[in-house]
């Protein structure tokens, strides 16, 4: 069987590509197209209603369409997949989010996408926060800390003084100031849980247990422990009719 079509490949030719065209292979064989896009941490969000094969690749780290036959993809290894439908409209959404794109707020710029397109309601809308960094490994500095601390008050996302076994440090983050400031670290899912629940999605429509990319290197990818080798996890959701 042959692999769905591609309106883009990645930029980055990762090692991953293979294992995730087999996966697309699997899922759609040739009735489905596939989608990614040059993510790049951004609130860009992109419909592909109105879009040709021409148009693309395009930038952004959100993809909602209603069309039927396209897989919506995300690329990730730590950040966090994030898929989306509205049963009643048939509307469906892919995003990107890791720190920066959290801040930025793509996951509520992508409920806003649908709501101003579709007439989509966020509390008809369920969704699906996929496998991350967690807060057991993610440590991060107060260049990270501290917006997260402004932009979610009263919310416990930061966690001190967690050493799990494993815990992995990384240069270049921000994190050279650790040995002056108490160790924290982030949970990325706890805050996406809060923005989709403030944007109006029920808290049971809301299915984040997702296990810790950077404990489980055995199955996931993670950008942190790995570095910029790293492969990358394709998060995809589409409907066939
Ligand atoms: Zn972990």
């Amino acid at each position: 069987m042959a692999g769905a079509s591609s309106f883009e490949q990645s930029g980055k030719d990762v090692k991953s590509l293979p294992a995730q065209n087999a996966f697309v292979t699997s899922l759609a064989g040739k009735t489905m197209i596939l989608v990614r896009l040059r993510q790049c941490h951004s609130d860009g969000v992109v419909c592909l209603d109105g879009f040709a094969p021409g148009d693309l690749p395009a930038e952004g780290d959100a993809v909602i369409a209603r069309r039927s036959g396209l897989l919506l993809a995300v690329q990730v290894a730590d950040c966090l997949p994030v898929l989306i439908v509205d049963e009643a409209k048939r509307i469906l959404a892919a995003v990107h989010a890791g720190w920066r794109g959290l801040l930025a707020g793509v996951v509520p710029r992508t409920l806003e996408a649908m709501q101003s397109r579709y007439g989509s309601d966020p509390r008809q809308c369920l969704a699906v926060i996929g496998p991350s960094i967690g807060p057991c490994c993610y440590e991060v500095g107060q260049d990270v800390a501290m917006p997260f601390e402004q932009a979610f008050p009263g919310r416990s996302l930061l966690w001190s003084d967690f050493q799990p076994p494993g815990r992995v440090l990384a240069s270049g983050t921000g994190l050279s100031d650790a040995s002056a400031n108490p160790r924290r670290t982030l949970d990325l899912s706890a805050a996406c849980r809060c923005q989709l629940e403030t944007a109006g999605l029920p808290g049971s429509s809301i299915f984040s247990r997702p296990p810790c990319t950077s404990c489980h290197r055995d199955v996931f990818y993670s950008y942190r422990a790995e570095g910029g080798s790293a492969g990358r996890m394709l998060a995809a959701i589409g409907k066939i009719r």
